[in-house]
């Protein structure tokens, strides 16, 4: 069962490491749910000595006064073999062997926190003892409650101590080690008083009565001990600490023990409750407490764990995939994150996401629209009929058919189809640009690198951009083919007459009469109408077979090409990340690790059981 609490050892250390102490984490921690041991009471009650017995070493400082003046969150490694030492968590990779040593650490480092005044301060001190003679435990050193501020305090000194003790041990895994001095009336117990007030009940308190060999002579503790007068959960345990005298003459702590041990077997008064008293009983009982608490807290602690996995790696995923280090992993990541680009376009021209409806609209009403704005009717009005027949014959005057009038007729008219035609090309253009951006938006993968965005943005609207000339061109060039060549069956299948002038009554010299030109004006608005409509019908074609179909195929090709090129510099650059972002992978990551080394740990000692 060691195991148990070395367990919990490592993982509140690793905890402590990463600054988990739960306060400003917004994560859940493992701090909260893994149990200590914190000593309260009154000032120079002797909780630092109690806590040293526990140890069964000299450290801390003790004495008279104001002490303790920082928490101190202790550690009791047990090692099989070896010299002990001691280690700070400030000072790490330094061994301290010499407990004297580590004594004056204490006391300069509550110093540079504190200044050498009477201050305190809630920041603790972080200690472990590696040694073959204790037992694994956590323990917590507190700074002792007071009555009144002595000089060099601030009034609110009282106050302070008794809020930061009661943030230790109002935590549900905190384990309480209530300590009354025997020498006082426990009516006034100071530990007793604040123990109450967290724990009701009494069911993670311990009381623990020092000084008794201090008693007034004539007046003893069994009353206490033997929970008569004051009923707690768990057996009072009396203790017999070294006093200020035996510190003085450097008693060891041995022969404490041993002398303790004598005390309680050889005091008739406590003799029947000696099996369960002193520092060793007290060590021993506070380790098996310890071990219950941790296997009740188990399954707890797992699905902790469990809950914070699952959160930082939902965090991770949202944050995407670390940046490959090498030029060929980081050319597949920027691929890989074009293609879902790409893939998102296409889905929006195919109707699986909404936009390329739009396109359908130009050619359905857009391009129709336009057209007809065009007006050939009164293009071929009689007037204008007659003025470009008439310039057309210039000084010769035609004699059957006015060819050449007719050829100017149908061409100023075609000539105007460009325009609707070329505004059908621009339509679609800025309908491909939009969906680029919607496209952008949407691609997660994107938004992690705001570089590779642009460039990718980029390269699309320039690829659209030149699908857009060559739609215009072959587009425009389909109008142009109307003009330069005429579908001469159209004019073949017309009445004879007409051509002829075949009218008896027509001479040669009124051959621009009303009828006449109206009949010209009518055959030129039928050829007109016919041709408009076919390219209404061709202009969607070209546009399709240019822009649209070309963006689907081939709209980063360009871009790809152009990053083959690319040296690895370059392609880092690309993928130059938000740091913000970097970082806090790089920290979720590690924290990540944390949770799954302590998850692989725990599981490995609850199936154990
Ligand atoms: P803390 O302020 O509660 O940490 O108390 P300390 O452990 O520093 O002890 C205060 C003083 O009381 C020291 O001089 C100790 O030697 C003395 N002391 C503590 N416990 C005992 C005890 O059981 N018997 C005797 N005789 N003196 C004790
Ligand atoms: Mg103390």
């Amino acid at each position: 069962m060691e195991n148990l609490i070395s367990l919990v050892n490592k993982l509140q250390r690793a905890c402590t490491a990463l600054g988990d102490h739960g306060e400003e984490s917004a994560l859940p921690t493992l701090w909260d749910s893994l149990p200590a041991i914190a000593v309260v009471g009154g000032q120079s009650s002797g909780k630092s000595s109690v806590l040293e017995s526990i140890v069964g070493k000299d450290f801390l400082p003790r004495g008279s006064g104001i002490v303790t003046r920082r928490p101190l969150v202790l550690q009791l490694h047990k090692i099989e073999e070896g010299r002990e030492y001691a280690e700070f968590m400030h000072l790490p990779r330094k061994k301290f062997t010499d407990f004297a040593q580590v004594r004056k650490e204490i006391a300069d480092e509550t110093d540079r926190e504190t200044g050498r005044s009477k201050q305190i301060s809630s920041v603790p001190i972080h200690l472990s003892i590696y040694s073959p003679n204790v037992v694994n435990l956590t323990l917590i050193d507190l700074p002792g409650l007071t009555k009144v501020a002595v000089e060099g305090q601030p009034d609110s000194i009282v106050q302070d101590i008794e809020n930061m003790v009661r943030s230790y041990i109002e935590k549900p895994n905190c384990i309480i080690l209530a300590i009354s001095p025997a020498n006082q009336d426990l009516a006034t117990s100071d530990a007793i008083k604040i123990s109450r007030e967290v724990d009701p009940k009494g069911e993670r308190t311990f009381g623990v009565l020092t000084k008794i060999d201090l008693m007034d002579k004539g007046t003893d503790a069994v009353d206490i001990l033997e929970g008569k007068a004051y009923k707690l959960q768990y057996p009072w345990i009396g203790v017999v600490n070294r006093s200020q005298a035996d510190i003085n003459k450097s008693v060891d702590m041995i022969a404490a023990r041993r002398r303790e041990r004598e005390y309680f077997a050889n005091s008739p008064e406590y003799k029947h409750l000696a099996h369960r008293m002193g520092s060793e009983h007290l060590g021993k009982m506070m380790s098996k407490h310890l071990e219950q608490v941790i296997k009740s807290r188990i399954p707890g602690i797992q699905s902790l764990i469990n809950k914070s996995i699952a959160e930082l790696e939902s965090e991770l995923s949202r944050l995407g995939k670390p940046i490959a280090a090498d030029a060929g992993g980081k050319l597949y990541m920027i691929m890989e994150i074009c293609r879902v680009f790409d893939q998102i376009y296409k889905e929006h021209l195919d109707g699986v996401r909404p936009g390329g409806e739009k396109v359908y609209n130009v050619f359905d009403n857009q391009l129709p629209a336009a057209l007809k704005r065009l007006q050939f009717d009164k293009q071929l009005s009689m007037e204008n009929v007659r003025k470009l027949i008439t310039e057309a014959d210039g000084y010769q005057p035609h004699l059957i058919a006015p060819e050449q009038g007719y050829r100017r007729l149908i061409e100023s008219s075609l000539v105007s189809i460009r325009g609707p035609a070329e505004a059908a090309v621009d339509a679609v253009h800025a309908i491909l640009k939009e969906l680029v951006h919607k496209a952008i938006n949407e691609t997660l993968e994107l938004k992690q690198y705001p570089s590779l965005r642009v460039e990718v943005g980029n390269a699309a609207f320039d690829s659209l951009d030149r699908m857009k000339e060559s739609s215009k061109k072959a587009t425009l060039q389909m109008v142009d083919m109307e003009c330069s060549y005429l579908t001469v069956d159209f004019f073949r299948k017309l009445p004879q007459d007409v051509e002829k002038g075949g009218n008896p009554t027509h001479s040669i010299f009124d051959r621009y009469n009303d009828s006449y030109l109206r009949r010209i004006g009518t055959t030129v608005l039928a050829y007109v109408n016919m041709v408009c409509a076919s390219l209404r019908n061709s202009i969607p074609k070209s546009i399709v077979y240019c822009q649209v179909r070309e963006a689907k195929r081939s709209l980063l090709d360009h871009f790809f090409t152009e990053l083959g090129k690319k040296e690895s510099k370059q392609l880092a650059s690309l993928l130059d990340e938000d740091p913000a972002v970097m970082e806090r992978r790089t920290a979720l990551a590690k924290r990540l690790e944390l949770y799954r080394s302590a998850q692989a740990e725990i599981d490995a000692v609850a199936w154990a059981k």
